[in-house]
């Protein structure tokens, strides 16, 4: 499909980023070219098509999640990285590999309660960026149906940690 192709023409590995022996999988260029953006998100936005509010995730989610949103005409929602929200604000502190990180949603102003979020981003590898979203999203009250991402890296547990948090339906494009 479209999607496949782009992704295919486009995407690039960049070997020892960001440290020594990872191989990090680049979709910049996929979001750059003139109709990746297009035919990713349209791809994905067939798999969040149950959602009341897309949930991007700081920070290629965001450029999917307001492109997502926009085809199925419903609003998005920016989940960012700590200290960049204006409070109130809630959030889930996460172990990473080295050290920790904190994501935010607003505590107020967006209707979370009760609302059925589908979460994007762009690549899923050990799944504890999304499933640490998925706490907070818990936290406000959503109902999340569906986590979509572009790529999963092989290799890593991240789907099955996201099936064991209750992350409703998991879509990967590739
Ligand atoms: P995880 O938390 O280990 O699943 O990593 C996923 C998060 O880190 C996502 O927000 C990704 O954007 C980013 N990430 C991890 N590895 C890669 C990669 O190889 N390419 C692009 N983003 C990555």
């Amino acid at each position: 499909d479209r999607a496949r192709r782009s992704i295919d023409a486009h995407a690039r590995l960049v070997p020892d980023f960001p440290e020594p022996g990872v191989a990090f999988k680049d979709l910049t260029p996929v979001l750059a070219a003139p109709d990746g953006l297009r035919a990713v998100t349209a791809a994905l936005a067939d798999a969040c098509a149950g959602a009341e509010l897309i949930a991007g995730i700081d920070a290629r989610g965001f450029l999917l999640g307001g492109a997502i949103a926009h085809h199925l005409g419903i609003g998005v929602v920016a989940v960012r990285k700590g200290g960049k929200l204006p409070p109130p604000v809630i959030g889930v502190d996460y172990d990473l590999e080295y050290g920790s990180a904190r994501l935010e949603v607003p505590a107020c102003g967006i209707e979370f309660a009760g609302r059925r979020v589908a979460v994007v981003d762009d690549v899923l590898a050990t799944g504890g960026t999304l499933c640490a979203t998925l706490d907070l999203l818990k936290q406000v009250g959503a109902k999340v149906s569906d986590v979509a991402v572009v790529m999963e890296l092989s290799g890593f547990p991240g789907r099955a940690r996201l099936e064991a948090a209750g992350a409703g339906q998991v879509h990967v494009h590739n």
